[in-house]
Parts: structure tokens; sequence; C-alpha cells
């Protein structure tokens, strides 16, 4: 018998949850965005599943875009940090792959690499991110250099507080200062931008945590936006201890009984992926009832509360997915959904559900 941790990867569900970006986006089309190994969903299961629907994939890895190429993926595949050093450029060229370029020297790479005017290339803009993106006057110069080698562009910027107080207002002012009388298409927005302000992604919107069934807001839960869970992480209870009152669990010795208590013993830990911030009681099912963790989760094994309750060791726990969304397991442990679901470790198996 292998251990009984695996995450069930529910493709169906994933196909509802890009409908739905659809469903907001309207006339735009849709990058998918499969970075971080498709959120640690599985970058080939993903892309295999979206295929016929996204327009496109983003990504950051380049030796992952070349790999989909491999594997005989012709849709645009945009790389969303464009390219690290001069020596990627001819791979860039050979597989096709749109690079998201941020300064003038990965422009000037391109050039001297005597870039194809059939790929086009998409202009970062800063609008108040501050991470990455051209200022007004750098967008100008990188734009004339672009359109005097006949290379097409998109014009794009990322959201800071889409999900948050200050909204995009204040930055899609800015974005339209620095482009006016440009007729470029534009990229805007990531799942926040398409869930809330729709009319605003511009000609290509960017989703990925939606896709995935994971809410990009603090406040509106993922069943409230109509999506579902795609990744579910379950495993079994492998053992059960009775504790008297006054007996802890775990390491540190964090929590001790008042009362007599039934703990099971979970086959998860943080090298699994769980969270090992996530402290006494975040909430867990067992054979779908819902109960909570209790101590510290250790390396392979955590421990959950069964008291007043028949469950024993073989009982099935879900530790997030289905019946329990990864967003709430990971308010419990000061995170969100996207830390969880990239932090699947390798060592889980994955079962795909159709
Ligand atoms: C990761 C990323 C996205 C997707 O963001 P979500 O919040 O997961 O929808 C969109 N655009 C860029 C530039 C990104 O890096």
């Amino acid at each position: 018998m292998p251990r009984p941790i695996r995450a069930i990867i529910d493709l169906a569900a994933l196909r509802h949850n890009f409908a739905i970006a659809r469903q907001h986006a309207g006339r735009a089309r849709l990058w998918a965005v499969v970075k971080a190994n498709a959120y640690g969903h599985g970058l080939q299961r993903v892309v295999r599943a979206l295929c016929e629907v996204a327009d496109g994939f983003a990504l950051i890895e380049l030796e992952r875009a070349i790999a989909l190429r491999e594997a005989g993926l012709t849709k645009p595949i945009l790389m969303l940090e464009g390219c690290y050093s001069a020596d990627e450029v001819p791979l860039f060229i050979r597989h096709r792959l749109i690079p998201a370029i941020h300064r003038r020297e990965q422009l000037d790479w391109l050039l001297a690499a005597d870039w194809p005017a059939g790929l086009p290339v998409y202009l970062k803009l800063n609008t108040g991110m501050n991470r990455l993106g051209f200022d007004a006057s750098g967008l100008a110069a990188a734009k004339s250099a672009l359109t005097a080698r006949h290379i097409g562009c998109v014009l794009m910027t990322h959201f800071a507080d889409a999900d948050g107080p200050r909204g995009i207002d204040w930055q899609l002012e800015r974005f339209r200062a620095m482009t006016s009388g440009m007729d470029e298409e534009t990229s805007l927005g990531n799942s926040a931008t398409i869930l809330r302000f729709a009319e605003h992604i511009g000609d290509w919107g960017r989703p990925g945590i939606m896709l995935y069934g994971g809410s990009p807001f603090a406040e509106v839960s993922a069943a409230e936006l109509g999506l579902k869970p795609v990744m579910t992480l379950q495993s079994e209870i492998v053992a059960v201890q009775e504790l008297a009152a006054g007996e802890s669990v775990g390491y540190g010795c964090t929590f001790t009984a008042e009362r007599p208590m039934r703990v099971g013993v979970v086959a998860c830990g943080y090298a699994d992926g769980y969270p090992r911030h996530a402290g006494t009681g975040t909430p867990v099912l067992v054979a779908g009832r819902r109960t909570r963790t209790l101590g510290r989760v250790s390396m392979d094994k955590l421990c959950v509360d069964l008291t007043g309750s028949a469950c024993g060791v073989g009982d099935t726990v879900t530790l997030w997915g289905e019946g329990l969304s990864a967003d709430e397991v990971a308010a419990a442990a000061g995170t969100i959904s996207y830390e969880l679901f990239c932090a699947l470790s390798s060592r889980v198996p994955v079962i795909e559900r159709e």
C-alpha cells in the first residue's frame, strides 16, 4: 500500500472555471496563466485540458514553455517576464514565444537577434505596481524602435489592488495617459480584474487563480463567484490517540487537552505542501465531516480532533478542495490559496479526474 496522500485534479472543474472567465471577459481573448507548474496543478495536464478553449498560455519558465512546444502545443505562448539574457532570444524565436518585456535592454537583445516581424512583443508599462515596466518615455522609445522594424506590440500593465480598496481607476488613468494616441491592443487584467472590472481588461485577459478555483478576493468566496475547486488534497487517518486531560500533541506541545480527547494522526505534513503556519483550529474534513487540526504540523504528519466521532484509521481526510475551500484553509494559515497550490510537493501522487 502506498502512503495514502494524493491530490485529485478535476479537469472538468478547470474547464468550468475557464468558462466563467469567458463569460466575464466577453469579447476579450484569454491567456490561461500556467506559471509555477500551473499553480501546482501540473502544466502539461492543464494545458491539455484547456487547449481547445484558451487563446494562449502565459508562463514564466523558459524550459517549461519549450516543453510545451515539444509536446506539440501550437497556440500562442506569452512569457510574462520576457527573457533574462541575450542568449535566450534565439530560443524565443525558434519556439515562437512572445516576450513581455519591461526594460530597454531586453528590447535591444531582441533587435540585435533579428527578431522576426511576425512575432509580436508585449510591452509592460509600470502604472503603479512599481515592480516591472517602462515609464512613458521608455515606452515611446521602445514602441518606435519596434515600429521601425515592423514588429507589432501589445501594451500591457498589471494592477496592484484590483482585489482591494484602491481598485484600478488610478492605474487605468496613468495607462491611458501613457498610451494616448496609440492604437495597439492591450492586456490589463488578472483574475481579480476579470471578475470585478471586466470592462477594463483590454483585448487580452490573463486569468490565473480563478481557473484553479481560488478566489482572488479575501471577502468573496470562490463558490460565490461560481468557481469550483480543481485540486483536492486528501489523505487518511493512520493512527488514533486517546489523550488524557493534560496530555499534549505534537512538537512544542503547543496543544494540551483540557479533557479526554480522541486525536487522529493524518499522513500529511509540510513536506507535502500543507502549510506549517496553520495553527490549531485550521479546518479539515474527516469522512466528509468538518473538524479542526490540533498542535503543530510536522514534516509528514498532522493531527486532527476526532473527539466525539467514531472516525478512525483509514478514514479519508480532505485537507482542502471539494467540500473545504483552499481559501479558507489558507486564511487560517495567514496566506492565500495561490501559495497552498504552488507548494504542493512533488512527492504527492496526482490523480486526474475528467
Ligand atoms: C500571475 C499573473 C497573472 C495571473 O494572476 P491571478 O491573480 O492568478 O489571476 C496575470 N498577469 C501577470 C502578469 C501575472 O504575473
